[in-house]
């Protein structure tokens, strides 16, 4: 019967070892240890023959110096003059003669020690050349087993001033055994060093990527309701804090789009409730009480204005993300900014005397821009609402529309003397839903939608906004438009505090 077995543990264990930071930080590390290490050990072999090969030659010199001074050459015979007593004249006579050969200069051996015999006395044809030499000669020779002698052969007189060939030598088996010495322990310790380093690389890297893993670990820990996780940075300055400082840059940023959405989901169930509460009640007091057509008509009444109540939250949203989705086409065509402001002032006479508030307008006529008539009169009643909503009663809104301080630019502004808003609000009061949540605002009710679309509006039309405001003292929006119908401009929307 066919067996088959897979097996999955092992091989994906390994892969993932092998693609891990850490293996491959490790990997280099060992590579880089071993490429180091090996070139350090040649480095010192070849420093070690230089140096015992060194040692060797100065002994031959210095045998070389004193040979000259114990061997006469008289009647064509070699004699050795030293003093028998003196066991340091008899100890360097003996190492000379340990190595050596004497011939006259027609090639006959005079005399020679058997293992300078063994490597082979040099020829007539060697010696006639050595002697016709000025200087003498240093060379490597080897003997019947193969070990190396160094050889030192030149010239030396008889008491006739004849020339003589002689030579001495040194074994140099003593030298390449301590460098071969040197070269077996080295290479033989090379796996244990690289294993040690790759230990250590182990240990190192596990330490360079601990914070990696934990980025890692936290990414993984994040969730929608944990989303405030921030990693503590360790204080390096080094790219991995920039890391941390930038994922902890983006959870917080997202922590808050999170929780915009939430609170809008908040507002939005809250701003939809009252309405349907509303209509719910009018509908059962009209089922279950309404007597006469006339009751049934004032619940229906009612209803509907709380149905186009919620009508107007629906559209408000819709028309938002048609905008900020691109879907929302502007019509543009030149219009005189001062009438549309001079209507919607018009429009809102009555909700601002119901609040006790003055509202008046400084218009100054034939201020032509090329604009959305419908966007524009929205921009302003948004801004509007807002003043005369956030202003208490007693108060005054002012509304003007001239021309700018910059050449070629209009400007509307709306001013109000009611609550004002804190610093730290100003720069979010544009982002969609956001609403000033304390005491004075709570009243008042709101999506905070209406600043976003009427940024969005600014920026549609190449213009931009600021807004100045002192709390308790009010607040103005300094909407500046291009004038005529196609200048262009680069939209900004921008907050500051009043400093008076
Ligand atoms: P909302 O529906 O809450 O009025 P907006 O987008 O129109 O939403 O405004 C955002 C926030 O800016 C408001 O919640 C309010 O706190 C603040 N704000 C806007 N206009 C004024 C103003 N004229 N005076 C004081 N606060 C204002």
């Amino acid at each position: 019967m066919a067996r088959f077995t897979r097996v999955i543990g092992i091989p994906k264990l390994t892969v993932h070892l092998a693609r891990g930071l850490r293996f491959r930080l490790t990997l280099s590390y060992v590579l880089f240890f071993t490429v180091l290490l090996v070139a350090i050990g040649l480095l010192f072999r070849k420093q070690m023959q230089y140096q015992t090969t060194g040692d060797v030659q100065d002994a031959l010199e210095e045998e070389w110096g004193a040979a000259k001074g114990y061997l006469k050459i008289e009647y064509q015979q070699p004699r050795w003059i030293a003093d028998a007593s003196d066991p340091e004249e008899a100890y360097i006579v003996s190492r000379i003669k340990h190595v050596f050969f004497i011939a006259d200069e027609n090639g006959n051996a005079l005399d020679y020690d058997e293992t300078y015999e063994g490597m082979g006395l040099d020829s007539a044809e060697e010696i006639h050349k050595i002697i016709s030499k000025r200087e003498p000669t240093i060379h490597t020779r080897y003997d019947k087993n193969g070990v190396p002698y160094l050889i030192k052969a030149g010239r030396i007189p008889d008491d006739k001033g004849r020339p003589y060939f002689f030579a001495i030598g040194r074994s140099l088996a003593p030298a390449k055994n301590t460098v071969r010495a040197f070269t077996r322990a080295y290479f033989f310790s090379l796996p244990a060093m690289i294993a040690l380093t790759g230990l250590l690389g182990w240990a190192l890297a596990g330490g360079a990527i601990r914070p990696v893993n934990l980025v890692a670990q936290t990414a993984r820990d994040i969730t929608g309701s944990n989303l405030s996780l921030q990693i503590p940075l360790r204080g390096a300055g080094d790219e991995l804090d920039h890391l941390i400082d930038s994922f902890n840059r983006m959870t917080a940023r997202l922590h808050q789009s999170f929780e915009q959405t939430r609170r809008f989901s908040t507002d939005v169930s809250h701003e939809l409730r009252t309405p349907l509460t509303a209509i719910r009640g009018q509908l059962e007091v009209a089922l279950f009480t309404a007597e006469t057509p006339e009751q049934y008509r004032d619940a229906m009444v009612n209803a509907l204005e709380d149905v186009e109540k919620l009508s107007s939250i629906v559209r408000a949203l819709l028309l938002l993300s048609q905008a900020e989705s691109g879907q929302l086409a502007l019509q543009k065509a030149p219009l005189d900014l001062s009438e549309v402001a001079r209507d919607v002032v018009d429009q809102f006479q009555i909700p601002a005397e119901e609040r006790r508030v003055t509202l008046s307008a400084t218009l100054t006529p034939e201020i032509i821009v090329a604009a959305d008539h419908t966007q524009m009169e929205r921009m302003i009643s948004n801004l509007l609402s807002n003043a005369i909503k956030y202003t208490p009663a007693g108060g005054a809104v002012k509304v003007r529309v001239g021309l700018a301080d910059a050449i070629g630019w209009v400007q509307l502004v709306v001013e109000d003397t009611g609550m004002g808003i804190p610093a730290e609000n100003l720069p979010h009061i544009f982002d969609r839903f956001y609403r000033v949540r304390n005491a004075n605002t709570s009243a008042v009710q709101g999506l905070g939608l209406g600043l976003s679309f009427v940024a969005w509006i600014v920026e549609a039309h190449g213009g931009r906004i600021e807004v100045a405001s002192t709390v308790g003292e009010g607040t103005r929006f300094t909407v500046v438009l291009p004038a005529g119908s196609d200048a262009p401009a680069e939209p900004e929307i921008t907050a500051h505090t009043q400093t008076a």
